[in-house]
Protein backbone atom coordinates (compact mmCIF):
# COMPACT_ATOMS: atom_id res chain seq x y z
CA UNK A 1 0.00 0.00 0.00
CA UNK A 2 1.06 3.53 -0.74
CA UNK A 3 2.50 5.98 1.85
CA UNK A 4 -0.31 8.53 2.29
CA UNK A 5 0.11 12.49 1.47
CA UNK A 6 -1.61 15.02 2.59
CA UNK A 7 -2.32 17.94 0.48
CA UNK A 8 -3.83 21.25 1.34
CA UNK A 9 -7.31 21.20 0.31
CA UNK A 10 -8.07 24.70 -0.50
CA UNK A 11 -4.79 25.32 -2.14
CA UNK A 12 -6.16 22.12 -4.58
CA UNK A 13 -9.42 23.73 -5.39
CA UNK A 14 -8.04 27.36 -6.11
CA UNK A 15 -5.10 25.84 -9.12
CA UNK A 16 -7.86 23.29 -9.92
CA UNK A 17 -10.03 26.44 -11.06
CA UNK A 18 -7.12 28.30 -12.81
CA UNK A 19 -6.30 25.45 -15.38
CA UNK A 20 -7.19 27.23 -18.51
CA UNK A 21 -9.47 24.47 -20.07
CA UNK A 22 -9.63 26.73 -23.35
CA UNK A 23 -6.18 24.55 -24.47
CA UNK A 24 -7.88 21.64 -23.49
CA UNK A 25 -9.58 19.92 -26.71
CA UNK A 26 -11.61 17.34 -25.21
CA UNK A 27 -11.96 15.94 -21.24
CA UNK A 28 -9.88 13.70 -21.89
CA UNK A 29 -7.08 16.64 -21.96
CA UNK A 30 -9.32 18.22 -19.07
CA UNK A 31 -8.08 15.01 -16.74
CA UNK A 32 -4.55 15.16 -17.66
CA UNK A 33 -4.92 18.88 -16.58
CA UNK A 34 -6.63 18.14 -13.09
CA UNK A 35 -4.15 14.86 -12.29
CA UNK A 36 -0.72 17.01 -13.19
CA UNK A 37 -2.11 19.53 -10.95
CA UNK A 38 -2.90 17.21 -8.17
CA UNK A 39 0.44 15.59 -8.86
CA UNK A 40 2.14 19.32 -8.51
CA UNK A 41 0.59 19.95 -4.91
CA UNK A 42 3.05 19.94 -2.11
CA UNK A 43 2.91 17.35 0.27
CA UNK A 44 2.78 17.95 4.38
CA UNK A 45 4.72 16.11 6.92
CA UNK A 46 1.31 14.41 8.81
CA UNK A 47 1.65 12.10 11.52
CA UNK A 48 -0.96 10.51 13.31
CA UNK A 49 -2.30 11.83 16.40
CA UNK A 50 -2.20 9.43 19.25
CA UNK A 51 -4.60 9.40 22.20
CA UNK A 52 -3.43 8.96 26.01
CA UNK A 53 -3.60 9.48 29.45
CA UNK A 54 -1.64 9.39 32.70
CA UNK A 55 -2.53 6.27 34.54
CA UNK A 56 -0.79 6.65 37.46
CA UNK A 57 -2.36 5.55 40.68
CA UNK A 58 -1.15 8.41 42.29
CA UNK A 59 -2.11 11.79 41.91
CA UNK A 60 -1.62 12.59 38.24
CA UNK A 61 0.79 16.24 39.28
CA UNK A 62 2.89 13.67 41.29
CA UNK A 63 3.73 11.29 39.06
CA UNK A 64 3.19 10.64 35.09
CA UNK A 65 3.04 6.79 33.66
CA UNK A 66 1.70 7.17 29.55
CA UNK A 67 -0.67 4.59 28.89
CA UNK A 68 0.62 3.98 25.13
CA UNK A 69 4.03 3.61 26.04
CA UNK A 70 4.66 2.77 29.30
CA UNK A 71 7.29 6.14 30.53
CA UNK A 72 6.74 6.73 33.66
CA UNK A 73 8.20 10.23 35.33
CA UNK A 74 8.07 9.87 39.08
CA UNK A 75 8.35 12.70 42.32
CA UNK A 76 7.32 15.63 39.66
CA UNK A 77 4.96 17.44 42.34
CA UNK A 78 6.39 20.81 42.02
CA UNK A 79 8.37 22.99 39.02
CA UNK A 80 9.00 26.50 40.21
CA UNK A 81 7.15 28.70 37.13
CA UNK A 82 8.91 32.62 38.43
CA UNK A 83 10.81 33.03 41.56
CA UNK A 84 10.17 31.32 44.46
CA UNK A 85 6.02 30.48 42.69
CA UNK A 86 5.52 26.68 42.89
CA UNK A 87 2.72 25.38 40.05
CA UNK A 88 1.60 21.48 39.77
CA UNK A 89 2.01 20.57 36.35
CA UNK A 90 0.64 18.13 34.26
CA UNK A 91 1.76 16.72 30.43
CA UNK A 92 -0.72 17.46 27.66
CA UNK A 93 1.46 15.23 25.53
CA UNK A 94 3.68 12.34 26.56
CA UNK A 95 7.39 13.65 26.07
CA UNK A 96 7.69 9.80 24.55
CA UNK A 97 6.25 8.85 22.36
CA UNK A 98 3.94 12.17 21.72
CA UNK A 99 0.62 10.75 22.62
CA UNK A 100 -1.77 13.25 23.48
CA UNK A 101 -2.89 12.90 27.28
CA UNK A 102 -6.69 13.35 26.69
CA UNK A 103 -7.98 10.17 26.20
CA UNK A 104 -10.43 9.65 28.96
ZN1 LIG B 1 4.04 7.77 25.72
Amino acid sequence: MAEKEYIEKSKLISDIECIDICDCTDIDDIFIEVERTIDEQPTADVQKVRHGKNVTPFHPADEFICSECGVAFKEMSEYIIEDDVYREFYFKFCPNCGAKMDKT
